[in-house]
């Protein structure tokens, strides 16, 4: 719409768009308000929106996704989670914590052990997806209790996985970051699931995903209605068997330019081996990734799954340091933890 364009008139575009058999998406922005179009799968005429009185310019969005893309928003989103912190803004965060839940104490001592190397957010699976189901498959809801418990007892956020659409209520009740997994991105009940779970979803990119289809994968949560969607690379499947998958880091800048969706970098799996997961993080904040989660473990050699991948607390804190230069030298900060109480 034109720089003030009443109420009104932008009234009278989102009736056309009904009229026609669409729906609208009025979006007021600093500047100005755009009004999306969503429903259509082709080339839309617009020919009688253009006419409108307040119409400034129509553009097509050019590619299969659109909330999620640049042309339809060209600001990026700025995630705002409890006590302040923010993806996808400035700052970078960290998000840091065992592959699974484990049992109270693993968790407890992993979160206390995180947070002082400067994590804000714990990461942990109370479900999981594993290859083989003779493998440890989490703690379940328990899992989720003991997560619960781990964020009175530290103040870290708390990101977890759903792996199915029954049990997204629960996880979504105790998670403040819903995790998609790899191997569900394209499961779209889940999708339609997390879209409506009322909190923010970290979108893990598939195993063999191409960026278009992470960011449709996501277009399914915007279209559910939640705009608090996270990209995540993890590595795709590769042909060299040396590391577990091949970390893409230029999806980084790449999904920057198409999406103004935040995007954060999850090098232990991407990598499959903790002595990469250091350099292949640093690479990762250097190409301009809004976070980065990785595995780390009080004692990674005793953990049930995803062990070699593992960080030791040292490591963890290590590598926090190391971030945080890198940070500094591209004008960007990493988010630090709020002290206890706080
Ligand atoms: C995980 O984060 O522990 C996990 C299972 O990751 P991914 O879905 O990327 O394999
Ligand atoms: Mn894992």
């Amino acid at each position: 719409m034109q720089h003030g364009a009443t109420p009104d008139q932008v009234q009278r575009v989102v009736a056309v768009i009904e009229e026609l058999g669409y729906h609208a998406r009025p979006m007021p922005g600093k500047q100005r308000t755009a009004v999306g179009l969503v429903g259509n799968d082709g080339r839309v005429d617009a020919s009688r929106l253009a006419a409108l009185p307040g119409v400034q310019e129509i553009i097509h969005v050019s590619k299969p996704y659109k909330q999620v893309s640049r042309e339809w928003q060209e600001e990026s989103t700025v995630i705002r989670l409890p006590g302040g912190v923010a993806v996808g803004g400035t700052e970078i965060v960290v998000i840091a914590g065992p592959c699974s839940v484990e049992n109270e104490k693993q968790i407890i001592e992993t979160a206390r052990r995180v947070k002082d190397a400067g994590a804000v957010i714990l990461r942990g699976g109370a479900f999981k997806p594993r290859s083989s189901p003779y493998s440890f498959q989490g703690l379940g809801r328990p899992g989720l209790a003991l997560l619960a418990k781990a964020r009175d007892e530290t103040g870290l956020l708390v990101c977890t996985e759903a792996m199915d659409p029954e049990a997204v209520g629960w996880v979504a009740e105790v998670a403040d970051i819903v995790q998609i997994g790899a191997r569900n991105m394209q499961n779209f009940s889940l999708l339609k699931a997390a879209g409506r779970a009322g909190k923010p979803v970290l979108l893990k990119r598939g195993l063999a995903a191409t960026i278009t289809e992470l960011l449709l994968s996501a277009e399914y949560l915007l279209a559910e209605g939640n705009r608090d969607v996270i990209l995540c690379e993890r590595g795709v499947r590769g042909f060299d068997a040396t590391t577990r998958n091949l970390f893409d880091v230029s999806a980084i800048p790449v999904v920057q330019k198409l999406s103004h969706l935040p995007i954060i970098a999850d090098p232990s799996h991407g990598t499959g081996h903790r002595d990469h997961v250091i350099p292949m993080a640093r690479a990762a904040v250097a190409a301009g990734a809004d976070g980065v989660m990785v595995e780390v473990h009080p004692s990674p050699d005793t953990a049930l799954s995803d062990g070699a991948q593992t960080l030791y607390p040292a490591q963890f804190a290590q590598l926090m340091r190391e971030i945080r230069v890198i940070a500094d030298v591209i004008g960007r900060r990493v988010t630090e933890p709020a002290p206890v109480g706080a």
